[in-house]
């Protein structure tokens, strides 16, 4: 997906070269039309410019070229003034200045834009199901917004806490699939402790390794298998779920149970992932207990596998209702 995405952007990128070559050359012929003086002085520079990348080839003295340049530069800039347009209507246009649009810095070694690694990540994250949330990340983690009072039963603060968890699971997303605990993550807790915004957090980690990542309310991944397994239209979007890098499933336990059909095809889709050697991060408001008479001990004892899972439980008060 990523790589799909990366060469959409680079043809666009492309699109944009030419489109700010066919502006520049319009412009041109514009000005040349009004002032053939400023169509001389524009060719007279292109030579120069090309005399002078000869002489560097060969070796020659370039002699005082910066200077030519600079009196043609002024030349041209008074000249469009003079006829009424900005002194730069003839400079190159660029959506970026600094790639020039290219999409890519450096020499000798290239590395991607700023610009285009935005957007790859703006893609990304709206391909992931992330859309809307990008800017949820480790960075903009803020840890004031934790009570910093005692919970007597932690002995510790809830800013400490999840200053820890925080530390723990950028661990997790930073180092998966070389971590022990490879089957995946399950963050527990009460509404409004912070574990969706945890789970954008570690997608964004991820999708930056340039893992292949989906993110899903619980409701939405129920709804997938239950098309997978009633028609094959809904087949490609199954197979995304079993098959990408790292599945997030947020607010498991909030679909409705239909029948046995939830408890197996979750049990399916778990196992499935497993086998695959691909994790799962889970987000879910019920407790172990909860876990268990909701989805049998079958599901429950993988999740809650403290050997392949890290286990992740966030106490506290909710911070959404202190203002
Ligand atoms: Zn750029």
């Amino acid at each position: 997906m990523r790589r799909e995405i990366l060469d959409q952007l680079r043809s666009e990128y492309e699109a944009q070269r030419r489109e700010n070559d066919r502006l520049f050359f319009a412009r041109r012929a514009e000005v040349e039309q009004k002032s053939p003086e400023i169509g001389r002085l524009m060719d007279g520079r292109q030579q120069l410019i090309f005399s002078s990348i000869r002489s560097m080839i060969s070796g020659q003295h370039t002699g005082d070229v910066e200077e030519q340049m600079a009196e043609m530069n002024r030349k041209i800039r008074t000249g469009l003034q003079e006829i009424g347009y900005s002194p730069d209507y003839l400079e190159p246009q660029y959506r970026c200045p600094i790639c020039q649009d290219t999409g890519y810095v450096g020499d000798p070694v290239r590395e991607m834009c700023q610009c285009m690694q935005r957007e790859l990540s703006r893609r990304l994250c709206r391909e992931a199901g992330l859309s809307g949330q990008e800017e949820q990340s480790y960075e903009t983690f803020d840890l004031s917004v934790f009570p910093d009072t005692q919970i007597p039963q932690l002995g510790m603060t809830q800013r400490e806490e999840m200053d820890y968890i925080r530390d723990r699971t950028l661990q997790w997303v930073q180092h998966y699939p070389d971590v022990r605990e490879a089957s995946g993550v399950l963050l527990c807790g009460a509404s409004g402790l912070g574990k969706t915004f945890l789970m954008h957090c570690m997608a964004k980690v991820l999708l930056d390794r340039g893992m292949q990542v989906m993110i899903f309310s619980s409701f939405k991944a129920q709804d997938i298998m239950r098309k997978a397994y009633f028609s094959r239209d809904g087949q490609s979007d199954m197979d995304m779920l079993l098959d990408c890098d790292v599945l997030l499933i947020d607010d498991f336990g909030t679909e409705p149970l239909l029948d046995n059909v939830t408890v197996t095809q979750f049990f399916n889709l778990i196992n499935e992932r497993q086998t695959r050697r691909k994790a799962c991060i889970f987000s879910t408001n019920l407790t172990p207990k909860n876990l268990r008479d909701r989805y049998t001990e079958r599901i429950a004892s993988r999740m809650l596998d403290a050997r392949s899972m890290l286990l992740i439980e966030l106490r506290g008060e909710d911070v959404r209702r202190r203002a």
